[in-house]
């Protein structure tokens, strides 16, 4: 394991690259990104002060498409030709949605068969995964604008629940985006990042997240144990959301327009211009509700009105559905109440002073509700950019993974489990399965390395895992995780889950590699452009050393009466041979020379970061 090479003054890692952190909702997106110089996750906003990116997608008769809110005003106007939620579609086949197609205003393709759902607008078909990328390649272009760098690495959410099929439909849709995924992180898990929860190394908390968001509910419970989080249990109602708030307060101005002149309401025969106009402005009853008692408005000419109370008992049936969830998923975990450490409040619908009371209640503490509760899992997808991208201040003394590592898959092709740079310790997994029918072994062969086709890269290890009851292809469910430990040993392991057969080996990646071979392999990686990345390599050298030099004049300036004479005097003599280095506009030697000062630094420049570090997290929250 590579260690990272810290900035002595600012702690951070000399490197300048974004990589943004996006929360793909079913009814909002969001891109969020760390502000380099604060550390702070923020929210990236639009001129037009907006966060938030409805997903919602339309394609006019060329098939150009328009995302996000101008799309959502086209929502009546075009229902057969504007998609939202395709994120419910993401990684399903017909069959699994079969029964709620009815729910969806557009097209939704019957083949009858497995096969994945198409949705068709005029004579086109589109996959969850194209919907989803024309989302992300709004926002995409959207942190772009605003940030003037070219963006094209992602951390992306998703639900906790979501299968293997779902998540890699997501990473795909980044693909199709012109992002490069380099992770796809749990919203319960980001959300909490965003709270600071689990960054510190040492913490061990047991946490609840309440997310209810447009159209979805969704508990987790979540243990984070040395930075490694684990989902416990989740439980939720997927056609339960703030939607259904609106649609309440629909019905009751349709029996009842809440006026006190005892006129009566809209009636239940109303066409789609009204019924729309109606949840419009039920959506604005509900949102003014939020800190007033009362709302009053216009519809069609006729006056509406709604209080607090009547919204409130409206709504209770639904806050009692989730709370029946919390229960379950507690039950699910094994856990008590009074076993949850930390609540953490997620989605627009938190925001309803009731919902919040009612889980305050029912947990019997206090609740993180400090973050909008509709960006908080952007912002803790930027965290983990953050962490990946090795800037968080916190990791200065930890280990990240320098090269990639997974397995081969069909076609000799590679199929990452654990991206480059990923803090250390770390777990993933993933599911496959075998390719002929009565196939009996299974051999999953360990690369490391950053190129597409495994022969390109590092063969670390075999694993053969034998004694597979017969069974058709496809059927059985090879579940292989990677484990790496504090240690930097890997731990490769493979169970047949229906039958439960299973083998493991033991692996340290970094065993007989020179810190070189990491370089050519990264460098290998790419291909295309060759001068392009030299010349890249020598400036990132030198920007990198150049930061050093100043850097470190500037610590031992600083801290001149706590370091001895010998220790000025030897780094004195390395800055010397660094500045010599960049004169020669030699890569290697620029990198070699810096590291040398980095050697004789670190032990100095740690001692001094732990004493301020001690002292900056007395009482202070991390970000
Ligand atoms: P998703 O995770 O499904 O994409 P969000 O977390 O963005 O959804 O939540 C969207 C929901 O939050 C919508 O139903 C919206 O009306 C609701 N919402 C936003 N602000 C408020 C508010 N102040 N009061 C009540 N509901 C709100
Ligand atoms: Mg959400």
């Amino acid at each position: 394991m590579g260690k990272v090479a810290i900035n002595i003054a600012t702690g951070s890692l000399l490197q300048e690259e974004v990589i943004v952190g996006i929360d793909l909702g079913t009814t909002n997106s969001l891109i969020a990104i760390v502000k380099s110089d604060t550390h702070e996750p923020i929210a990236l906003r639009e001129i037009d002060g907006l966060t938030l990116v409805p997903s919602i997608v339309h394609f006019d008769q060329m098939g150009g498409t328009t995302v996000g809110t101008p799309a959502k005003e086209l929502l009546v106007k075009e229902p057969e030709r504007t998609i939202y939620s395709a994120k419910r579609l993401m990684g399903k086949s017909y069959k699994d949605v079969s029964h709620d197609s009815g729910m969806f205003a557009y097209n939704i393709i019957d083949d009858g068969t497995d096969a994945l759902v198409k949705v068709q607008v005029g004579d086109k078909f589109y996959s969850p995964i194209e919907l989803s990328s024309y989302i992300l390649k709004e926002l995409k272009k959207r942190a772009e604008h605003i940030l003037k760098v070219s963006v094209t690495k992602a951390v992306i959410t998703v639900p906790a629940y979501f299968n293997d099929a779902q998540r890699q439909a997501t990473r795909d849709a980044g693909r199709l985006a012109g992002l490069d995924v380099l992770r796809i992180i749990n919203e319960p898990t980001a959300a909490s990042l965003a709270y600071g929860l689990g960054i510190k190394g040492s913490d061990e908390k047991t946490i609840a997240v309440y997310d209810l968001g447009g159209g979805t509910f969704d508990m987790s419970i979540l243990t984070i144990n040395h930075g490694i989080f684990e989902v416990l249990a989740t439980h939720g109602d997927t056609y339960l959301g703030g939607d259904d708030m609106d649609n309440l307060i629909v019905r009751y101005w349709q029996e009842d327009a809440g006026t006190s002149d005892d006129a009566p309401g809209f009636g239940t025969h109303i066409d789609k211009a009204l019924a729309q106009e109606l949840r419009v402005t039920a959506e604005h009853a509900k949102k003014h509700l939020t800190n007033n008692d009362v709302f009053e408005g216009e519809v069609a000419g006729r006056k509406v009105r709604i209080t607090k109370d009547d919204f409130n008992g409206l709504i209770q049936p639904l806050i009692d559905r989730t709370l029946h969830s919390c229960t379950s998923a507690l039950k699910d975990a094994n856990l008590g109440v009074g076993q949850i450490d930390a609540v953490v409040m997620v989605g627009g619908s938190t925001r309803v002073p009731a919902v919040k009371e009612a889980v305050k209640q029912f947990f019997g503490r206090d609740v993180h509700d400090a973050l909008n509760p509709d960006e908080v899992v952007a912002l803790g997808a930027a965290v983990q950019a953050d962490i990946l991208a090795g800037k968080n201040t916190e990791m200065l003394l930890l280990d990240v993974t320098p090269l990639s590592l997974g397995i081969e898959t069909m076609g000799g092709l590679m199929d990452v489990l654990i991206p480059r740079n990923s803090k250390i310790p770390t777990k993933a997994g993933r599911q496959y399965t075998t390719q002929k029918d009565g196939q009996s072994g299974m051999r999953i062969t360990v690369y490391q390395g950053e190129r597409d086709m495994v022969q390109d890269n590092r063969k670390l290890a075999e694993l053969n895992l034998n004694g597979i009851p017969a069974m058709p292809a496809g059927l059985p469910k090879v579940e292989v995780t990677f484990l790496i430990d504090a240690d930097g040993i890997l731990k490769v392991s493979a169970t047949e889950l229906r039958s439960g057969v299973a083998q493991s080996i033991e692996v340290k990646p970094q065993y007989g590699l020179t810190d070189e071979d990491v370089e050519n392999m990264l460098m290998d990686s790419l291909t295309h452009a060759k001068d392009d990345i030299q010349m890249r390599a020598l400036m990132e050298a030198t920007t990198e050393a150049q930061q050093m030099l100043e850097t470190t004049e500037k610590f031992i300036a600083k801290n001149r009466d706590i370091l001895s004479d010998d220790e000025v005097a030897a780094t004195q003599a390395k800055l010397q041979d660094l500045r010599n280095a960049i004169a020669e506009k030699d890569k290697n030697k620029i990198q070699h020379e810096t590291e040398a000062l980095n050697e004789v630094s670190r032990p100095y420049a740690e001692r001094v970061m732990d004493a301020a570090l001690k002292d900056a997290m007395r009482g202070k929250k991390i970000i």
